[in-house]
Formats: C-alpha cells, structure tokens, sequence
C-alpha cells in the first residue's frame, strides 16, 4: 500500500513537473505566434485609424491636435471617443500640446503614429 502511494505520488509528482515543462514550451511557442499575429492586427489598426481619424491641419499646415483640461494624452481628431464626452476642448500644434503637459498621444486616436 505504501508503495503504490509513494509512485501514485512519483508519477503525480513527474506529471507535474513534465506538465509545467510543456505548459512553458506551450507558452512560448504561442507567445511568438500571439506577438507575429499582434503586429498584424496592429497594422491593420493603424490603416483604420488613419481612415477613421484623419490628421487635422491648420492654415500652415502644420498638425493640429487636441486635448482636454484635464486630460493626460493629445487627440489628432476631435472625433476620437475619449475625447468626444469632454465639453472643453482645447487644441493647438504638436509643440503646444507638449508644452500644455501633454507627453503622449491617445492610444485610440494616434494608434501607430
Ligand atoms: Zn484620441
């Protein structure tokens, strides 16, 4: 009876072990396929953005973005969903946004820029 219990556990124990082997070998080998499949639809993302939210310029041609007071991130279109809930907008070139304290532009809206 104890040796039966002792290799239920040993083969228990190498189950294991094997199992969490194959569970990382697994993972890896998703992880590159995930990332490759990732930057796919990350290029496709960004042809829709781009379509979906295209660049505004002013009468210089310079880019014109736009952000709120109490936002963190600049919009390149002032029809971007997380911009549309804010009731003042404020907008201005590239160098304006960083200089209003904005560092980076709205996932959404900027996505592969
Ligand atoms: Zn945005």
């Amino acid at each position: 009876m104890r040796v039966t219990a002792f290799a239920a556990a040993s083969a228990l124990l190498f189950c294991a072990v094997s199992c969490t082997r194959y569970t990382a070998s697994d993972f890896y080998g998703g992880e590159s396929v995930d990332s490759q499949m990732l930057g796919e639809l990350d290029d496709k993302l960004a042809e829709t953005t781009a379509e979906k939210y295209p660049a505004v310029t002013n009468a210089d041609g310079e880019q014109i973005f736009f952000w709120t007071k109490s936002g963190s991130v600049y919009h390149k279109s002032e029809n971007c969903p997380r911009l549309s809930s804010s009731s003042e907008i404020k907008s201005g070139t590239h160098d304006e946004a960083l200089a209003a304290g904005l560092e980076r532009g709205c996932s959404v809206c900027c996505k592969g820029q």
